[in-house]
């Protein structure tokens, strides 16, 4: 059971932070995750009241508020318009709607489960965290660092033109998914994030000329070419393992699979962009 001794709606960032250097005390999202554990908390730091629960769209960037919660990326319009719909394909798998209402980006992004589905699809865009004392990182840094006590203020996407989209293999509906991978081809190069490996998010990228240029491609037609290499190529250089929800053959298997549709479907998505 998860019990706590007081509650604290912090009024300042500042607040949240000196709260949570304590290790007796917890920050909080929506509680969600934490609330399944067992835990007996002096405080819980609440960070509702600090007008943190939005998604602003700038002509550079999107920047989500980490009380943001999972249901308002899915229904966000310019988010998905800019990722082809793949933001909303990597959470509308997550749970139920309810769930999703309650669950937070800064919960997800912080706690950095290997499960994640939006921690693998946010790793395939050009994006940032904010932390309150760590300041601005790129996501795939943040992804790789060992836990601390600081607050993940906001996450940051970056407008690169790109294309994107998102696959997920579950053994049954709305269970954690057995492998989930994201795609995105931005500056020339190819950015394949695969997570629930069972381990955490990864992200491999590939320059296009270079793969090209390493296999012969004549037996296979030309459109599906790009989506075979980059797959086998994510297969053989991503790490995956065994847990009770699939084996680390079965994976790799996932992986060729899901890369090369997410492939096909991110270069299908960029010829209707260059045709609307
Ligand atoms: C039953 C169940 C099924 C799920 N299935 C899936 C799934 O299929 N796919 C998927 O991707 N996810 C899944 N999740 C995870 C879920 O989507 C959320 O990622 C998770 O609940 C964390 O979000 P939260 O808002 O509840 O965070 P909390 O539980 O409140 O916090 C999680 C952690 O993050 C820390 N934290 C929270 N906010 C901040 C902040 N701003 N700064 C610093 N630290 C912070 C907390 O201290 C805690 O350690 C599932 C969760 C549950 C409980």
């Amino acid at each position: 059971m998860f019990t706590c001794k007081e509650y604290r709606k912090v009024e300042t960032l500042e607040e949240a932070w000196q709260l949570n250097q304590k290790k007796s005390n917890l920050l909080i999202g929506g509680m969600l995750w934490v609330k399944m554990g067992h835990r007996n908390v002096r405080t819980v730091i609440d960070l509702s009241g600090l007008g943190l629960n939005e998604i602003e769209e700038t002509e550079q960037e999107f920047r989500i508020g980490c009380m943001t919660t999972l249901r308002q990326l899915e229904q966000h319009e310019g988010l998905n318009r800019y990722t082809n719909g793949a933001i909303r394909e990597s959470v509308c798998h997550i749970v139920g709607v309810q769930f999703r209402n309650g669950a937070t980006v800064g919960g997800s992004v912080f706690g950095r489960f290997g499960f994640s589905d939006i921690l693998t699809m946010l790793l395939a865009m050009d994006s940032y965290v904010e932390l309150y004392k760590g300041g601005c990182i790129p996501l795939n840094e943040f992804v790789n660092r060992s836990r601390d006590r600081d607050v993940l203020v906001r996450v940051i996407i970056r407008k690169t033109p790109a294309t994107f989209a998102y696959q997920s293999a579950r053994n049954t509906r709305t269970d954690f998914p057995t492998l989930a991978a994201a795609v995105s081809c931005y500056n020339d190069t190819w950015h394949i994030s695969v997570g629930a490996r069972p381990g955490r998010a990864m992200l491999l990228t590939v320059k296009e000329p270079a793969l090209l240029h390493e296999r012969n491609p004549e037996t296979i037609k030309p459109e599906e070419r790009f989506a075979k290499y980059l797959s086998e190529y994510a297969a053989e250089h991503i790490s995956v393992g065994t847990n009770l929800r699939g084996s680390a053959a079965y994976r790799r298997q996932l992986i060729k699979v899901l890369v090369k549709r997410a492939c096909l479907e991110a270069d299908r998505n960029q010829i209707r962009k260059q045709n609307s």
